[in-house]
């Protein structure tokens, strides 16, 4: 399989885990938010889909600033931005080598892009109590990230919110899975499953 083809592999993969999603993202965002990054996600992953020749005709650096450039322009939200951000810095922070220790070091630069758009750190109930034990997992050379990621999207149940709209609803907000942590657990699953034989 060509990078190429690789490219095309992974935005097939990524759509289709956010469109089947699509009404559980919707649910946990009605319980703790108002209800739309089901459909923000799904909008996203559907533009990113209709521009999979373009985005996977580009080298991995160009190609993630493409992928979160659509992201950006079409997701919405206060994760649009966020997911827009995370995708343009992993573009801009790709390593020489895709070797695990590179694309850790990749993920950690582009979270730091993301902290610095959210204002945000770990443990407020975000997509940050995801991406960084991911991060860490993979500096560690852990496998099973799936895994990882799904426990801590659970993790973030017991979690009072204090970024984002969540953050609103005060000691409420606790009893629920951050929707946006989830969404990026649901990613982490897929990538790692997509490379599963190539990585
Ligand atoms: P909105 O909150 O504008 O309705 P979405 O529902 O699409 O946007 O996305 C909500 C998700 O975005 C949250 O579940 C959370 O994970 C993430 N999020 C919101 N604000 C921040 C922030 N400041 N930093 C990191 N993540 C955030
Ligand atoms: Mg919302």
């Amino acid at each position: 399989m060509t990078e190429s083809d690789l490219r095309e592999k992974l935005i097939d993969a990524m759509a289709a885990c956010i469109v089947g999603a699509t009404d559980e993202l919707t649910a946990l965002d009605q319980a703790i938010g108002d209800g739309d990054h089901g459909f923000n996600m799904k909008r996203g992953f559907e533009a990113m889909l209709a521009e999979k020749p373009a985005i996977a005709a580009l080298d991995w650096p160009d190609a993630l600033k493409k992928a979160g450039m659509t992201l950006v322009m079409k997701v919405g939200g206060a994760s649009g931005p966020l997911y827009g951000t995370l995708f343009m810095e992993l573009g801009k922070a790709w390593p020489e080598h895709p070797d695990r220790p590179g694309l850790a070091a990749t993920l950690a630069a582009a979270i730091e892009g993301v902290k610095k758009r959210g204002k945000s750190e770990r443990g407020q109930k975000t997509m940050l109590d995801v991406l960084i034990p991911v991060q860490e997992a993979l500096a560690a050379g852990q496998a099973g990230l799936a895994g990882i990621a799904g426990a801590a999207a659970e993790a973030t149940i017991p979690v009072q919110a204090t970024r984002g709209r969540a953050s609103f609803l005060g000691e409420r907000s606790i009893g629920h899975m951050d929707p946006g942590a989830r969404s990026t657990a649901l990613l982490v699953a897929c990538i790692e499953n997509t490379l599963g034989g190539t990585a």
